[in-house]
């Protein structure tokens, strides 16, 4: 059994959005009450109050008000373990040495929501129509909330626990599902064997030449971002005009945040459909962001808004990819190759005679002694796709570091590629 995390949007009718707002309100109630409850036991008569006796307080609570009731006992109890997490990650950090921030009182504006640690009180249903529908609540005063669309793992799919929360005005669904390994496998159409390099000109760039371009958001709404950005440093701090434009600048992230997930899943997942192979080296976002500057033959356009955006989203995104394509790349089988960037320098070494040409962030050709001439990054794909091919290298194959082999001794014996070649003449 896999664990596999589906979110649905919810599409609450007025008045089930309304009483989503009163429980979330009620778990913020909850949640802020107990913190004050620690403080002041503490304060008062130097005691710790920990969850156990504020979850034994519960039944009591409910009785007093029984509105708590239809939260369900698990949401609560849940709340409160939330409080319990903040606390003991506090502590942790102060044994630590480290000045962490004291847990905090929270607005019910800000309160994210609430979740349900096993089945009991909702259900998640898939039968006709177009999207899934959660039931929540129990008995007469239970919810039927539509979800927009269903998730791909089909009946045998146990669902687990449920998060609901809420961003801006809209709700949604977490839920976690325990399906068979079998039930989330992806089909892989390809048998290929390809590198691939991940870059600022282009997003991707693979072995044989081809290319995925940036997406749209990079060239389109990021300069939007900025000039919203710099609209909002003129305004005086904490203005109304101010708050505005910070709405706006949250809701175009929250857009772009969605542009990017959208893009890097259907890319990942071609990827990693089209290949039995997938090389490509380990994150390195300090080389990323430098080549907005361009050269002097090819100047980067809009040098300023891309710096500093760049370094932020683009690498983020790269994150992002890398643990979708190791996430996938088990789901269809494939075979995902880290090189070790370090050690393989791909952006410098030659993919026909393995010898490294050292060469700026600005040139974007490799020419090398050998007659090879490539551009930079189809050079660097295929320099991890023949590390892939290479025993006893990469990094995500390989966990743990192995003792540092002795000098030469290695070398010679692991590389049957280009190295050996290379070394004799
Ligand atoms: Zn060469």
């Amino acid at each position: 059994m896999e664990r596999r995390k589906v979110t649905f949007k919810l599409y609450p009718n007025a008045r089930e959005a309304e009483r989503l707002t009163g429980w979330v309100r009620l778990h913020c109630e909850l949640y802020n009450a107990a913190l004050h409850e620690r403080i002041d036991a503490y304060r008062k008569f130097g005691l710790s109050i920990g969850y156990y006796e504020q979850q034994n307080v519960l039944p009591e609570i409910k009785a007093a008000r029984p509105e708590f009731v239809e939260l369900g006992s698990h949401a609560l109890q849940q709340t409160l373990r939330k409080l319990d997490l903040a606390f003991q990650a506090f502590f942790r950090r102060v044994k630590a040495g480290q000045t962490p921030g004291f847990p905090r009182f929270k607005s019910h504006r800000r309160f994210a929501g609430f979740c349900y640690p096993d089945t009991a009180g909702w259900k998640l249903l898939q039968l006709g129509g177009r999207g899934a529908t959660l039931r929540i609540g129990s008995g007469k005063h239970a919810m039927s909330i539509r979800a927009r669309g269903k998730h791909r793992f089909g009946d045998g799919a146990k669902p687990n626990d449920l998060t609901i929360t809420r961003v801006g005005d809209e709700w949604f669904a977490s839920v976690t599902l325990r399906v068979s390994a079998h039930a989330c496998a992806k089909v892989r159409t390809g048998e290929a064997h390809r590198g691939v390099d991940f870059g600022v000109n282009d997003w991707a760039t693979f072995d044989n030449g081809e290319t995925i371009e940036n997406p749209r958001f990079v060239r389109k709404e990021l300069p939007k971002l900025a000039a919203l950005q710099r609209a909002q440093a003129r305004k005086k701090k904490g203005s109304i005009r101010y708050k505005r434009l910070g709405a706006a600048v949250a809701t175009l992230h929250e857009k772009i945040s969605n542009m990017r997930k959208d893009f890097l899943h259907k890319k990942t997942t071609q990827m990693v459909r089209e290949s039995v192979v997938l090389a490509t080296e380990e994150l390195r976002t300090k080389n990323m962001t430098r080549s907005a500057k361009g050269s002097i033959e090819e100047p980067g356009k809009r040098v300023k808004q891309k710096a500093g955006l760049n370094r932020e989203i683009l690498s983020a995104g790269l994150a992002m990819a890398h643990n979708m394509l190791s996430d996938k790349a088990v789901e269809a089988g494939t075979r995902l190759h880290i090189a070790n960037t370090r050690k393989l320098k791909p952006s410098q070494r030659c993919a026909k005679c393995w010898a490294v040409v050292p060469k700026t962030l600005a040139q974007r050709t490799h020419v090398c002694l050998c007659g090879h001439v490539a551009p930079r990054d189809q050079n660097a794909a295929s320099v991890v796709l023949i590390d892939a091919h290479t025993p006893g290298t990469g990094v995500a194959a390989r966990p743990k570091p192995l003792p540092r082999p002795r000098r030469g001794t290695q070398r010679s014996k692991t590389r049957e590629t280009p190295t050996t070649a290379a070394q004799a003449v």
